[in-house]
């Protein structure tokens, strides 16, 4: 392929036989297709990718490196700066990141830096070891601890990195299971389990211990971490309480938020027969919201055995805000979208279970305060849509549980922690926080870059203390 010519499509199973199955969608990249895809990179002087991507991974770097066939030394090139690459390479943003400002997007096609990072990772396990040993930066530093609070990508970031440095880092989560919404959120059609559990035992082989079944903020708070000998502690503990529209009939049977309803599948299995979790199984589903987590609960429904399954939207299809590839997977599938409409009210029958969600027609004004149009109701607009399912999944707050059981900690009055955007630090000094917990649900890679400038400020505040040399 000459260099700037046309994108590599990734192959993907055809949406009649993905739907019966939870396999992953998307197949990867061939090497040929990869090497051929890596030839279309311009190894621009200025990386305009680089600056596009919140953990800065040296994206001309590693492409060419796939370009030469050598796929491990890309892989570790990606693992510089990002220790979950195989994970990014799939649930990333790319489209609204680095493949959007890479020069080749002004004229035609990006480069599919995603799907080269994903291979360059996949390649690299099937290839074995990369055969690099780890040694911290300064193994002096492993006699200072620091506690990381959640095992998302906030958490799993910023105790690599201090791994990374030399300081010995536990992490404690609150399931039975790492990864947060990796795990617990995110499906596996877009994210098979034993990608995520690879790139967790990396982070383990950096030397982090995790210890699972453990809510900070009970028996166990953020300040008795402290007194107990940790130098600091990291909260990535993410947005896991969920919104909710707060009109009549929300609480009829068969209406689930878009967390528990993925929380049943993704982490208690509810739709493998050998597992006793409850769940209705729809003829007709009805999910409200447009972000990737509706996408996923529109695609789970389908995959349950849904006849259909309409996505609610009050917004136009230009807003929608899921990655643009999950609303094509969504809709190659048969979701169908109802734009431009919100729920008024739920309606239930004799037994409280939902039957069809009374709505209103909308239409787009002014933009608002988050940059897209406000969508105002059509008066006297009013329809139904019958459905026996209805998942609510508009997006989460954090978790109150650190919050109230450290009045210290200062928040925003929607709950996101405060923190010095420049070290991570929080009101307390010695604590610092990132990820959802912060910004409120967000992005992998962005719970990632927050992470890492925690990290880099928890290694300045142990050296200040410390009277330590950088
Ligand atoms: C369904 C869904 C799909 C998504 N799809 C995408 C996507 O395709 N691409 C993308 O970029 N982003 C996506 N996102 C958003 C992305 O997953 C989040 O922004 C990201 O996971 C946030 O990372 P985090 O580490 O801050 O928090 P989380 O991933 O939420 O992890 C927090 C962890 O902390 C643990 N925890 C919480 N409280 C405590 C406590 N008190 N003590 C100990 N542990 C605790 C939790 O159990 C959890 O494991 C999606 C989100 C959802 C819900
Ligand atoms: S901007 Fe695009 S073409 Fe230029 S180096 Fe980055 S990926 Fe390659």
């Amino acid at each position: 392929m000459a260099k700037g010519g046309p994108r590599n499509p990734m192959p993907k199973l055809p949406p009649e036989v993905r739907i019966r199955s939870f396999d992953e969608v998307a197949l990867g990249f061939s090497e040929e297709q990869a090497i051929d895809e890596a030839e279309r990179c311009l190894d621009c002087k200025n990386k305009p990718c680089v600056s596009g991507c919140p953990v800065n991974i040296d994206i001309p770097g590693f492409i060419k490196l796939i370009r030469e066939g050598d796929p491990v030394a890309a892989a570790r090139v990606i693992k510089r700066t990002n220790a979950l690459p195989a994970i990014c390479g799939r649930v990333c943003p790319q489209k609204e990141q680095c493949e959007k400002v890479c020069v080749l997007s002004k004229k035609g096609e990006a480069v599919a830096i995603g799907a080269l990072e994903r291979f360059a990772a996949d390649r690299e396990a099937e290839l074995g070891s990369s055969g690099e040993q780890f040694r911290p930066e300064n193994p002096e530093l492993s006699k200072y601890s620091v506690a990381v609070v959640g095992s998302g990508p906030a958490g799993l970031t910023a105790a690599s990195d201090l791994a990374r440095m030399g300081y010995s880092v536990t992490i404690f989560e609150a399931l039975h299971k790492t990864g947060g919404v990796l795990r617990y959120g995110i499906p596996e059609f877009r994210l098979p389990r034993h990608i995520l559990d690879r790139e967790v035992e990396y982070v383990r082989s950096l030397g982090v211990k995790i210890l699972t079944d453990v809510v900070i903020g009970k028996a166990v708070g953020v300040k008795d971490l402290l007194r107990e000998g940790f130098e600091a502690v990291f909260i990535g503990t993410g947005a896991g309480t969920p919104k909710f529209l707060g009109i009549p009939g929300e609480n009829l049977s068969g209406i689930y938020s878009g967390n528990e309803w993925l929380t049943r599948i993704n982490l208690m299995r509810a739709h493998e027969s050998d597992y006793a979790t409850p769940i209705k199984v729809p003829k007709r589903a009805c999910v409200i919201g447009a972000g990737n987590t509706a996408m996923d609960c529109a695609r789970t429904a389908l995959r349950l055995g849904a006849r259909e399954v309409t996505i609610v939207y009050r917004r136009g299809r230009a807003e929608m805000p899921a990655r643009a590839e999950e609303i094509e997977n969504a809709e190659e599938e048969g979701v169908k979208f109802q734009l431009l409409t919100n729920p008024k009210r739920f309606l239930g029958d004799q037994r409280g279970a939902v039957r069809a969600i009374e709505c209103l027609k909308m239409e787009l004004g002014e933009p608002d305060e988050s940059g897209r149009r406000r969508p105002i109701p059509v008066p006297g607009s009013e329809f139904q849509i019958e459905c026996d399912i209805v998942i609510v999944a508009l997006g989460q707050n954090p978790n109150p549980l650190i919050r109230m059981t450290t009045p210290e900690l200062k928040t925003e009055p929607w709950g996101g922690i405060i923190i010095d955007p420049r070290t991570g630090m929080t009101s307390i000094p010695g604590v610092f926080a990132g990820g959802d917990v912060v910004t409120g649900e967000a992005t992998v890679i962005a719970a990632m870059g927050a992470g890492k400038v925690a990290a880099a400020g928890i290694n300045n505040f142990i050296r200040e203390k410390h009277n330590l040399d950088r």
